[in-house]
């Protein structure tokens, strides 16, 4: 049995509805993606496993359930972030003009000790849309607006052709990392913590 220690990351993808935060993570968890709309059910996470420069991590990946529309994710969506995904569809202005909205909330709500250096990493999707030709958000414009935002890093990726979705979790890993809370607190929803609490006493240690 393995003894290394595998540290939980967790991560929130913020951004409007219908700019692919869904669709991304499907596409980076379970190398999949599909045309249909379908808002998400229930905020939810999901897991995946990976090594990066010689740690064993869990990225924690949150989802938001539709309720992005009305802005109203409530505090345990938020709750010990180790990083901030914001994403736009480059195709469309104001999913691209809301990123300050969303970047307001996500410091407002979780209030980090230092705002300025917190990790955020920033995605133009769909960029495989009309081949290019429907894009409104260039390349300079998303580099700028990170720019003066601490050089937050910037990906530009197409979850249904899957262009540069990897790369781009990646990166955030890394970012998260450099986050990581030196205590965890791991918010497990409810209906997981019944669903498990057979097994529970196993999982203990014996001491
Ligand atoms: P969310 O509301 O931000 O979670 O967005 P979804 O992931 O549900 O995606 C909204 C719609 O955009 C769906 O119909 C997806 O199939 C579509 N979509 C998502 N990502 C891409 C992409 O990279 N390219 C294209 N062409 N469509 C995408
Ligand atoms: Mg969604």
């Amino acid at each position: 049995m393995s003894t290394q220690k595998r540290s939980l990351l967790k991560v929130i993808v913020l951004g409007d509805s219908g700019v692919g935060k869904t669709s991304l993570m499907n596409r980076y968890v379970y190398k999949r993606f599909t045309q249909h709309y379908k808002a998400t059910i229930g905020a939810d996470f999901t897991t995946k496993e990976l090594d990066i420069d010689g740690k064993s991590v869990t990225l924690q990946i949150w989802d938001t359930a539709g309720q992005e529309r009305f802005h109203s994710l409530g505090a345990a969506f938020y709750r010990g972030a180790d990083c901030c995904v914001l994403v736009y569809d480059v195709n469309v202005l104001k999913t691209f003009e809301t990123l300050q909205i969303w970047h307001h909330e996500f410091l407002l709500q979780t209030n980090p000790s230092d705002p300025d250096s917190f990790p955020f990493v920033l995605l133009g999707n769909k960029l495989d849309v009309d081949g290019g030709k429907s894009r409104v958000v260039f390349e300079k414009t998303a580099r700028e607006w990170c720019g003066s935002r601490g050089d937050m890093p910037y990906f530009e990726t197409s979850a249904k052709e899957d262009y540069n979705v990897d790369d781009a979790f990646l990166c955030i890993a890394r970012t998260a990392i450099s986050n990581q809370h030196d205590e965890q607190e791991i918010y497990f929803p409810e209906i997981i913590r019944e669903s498990n609490s057979e097994i529970e006493p196993r999982e203990r240690c014996a001491c």
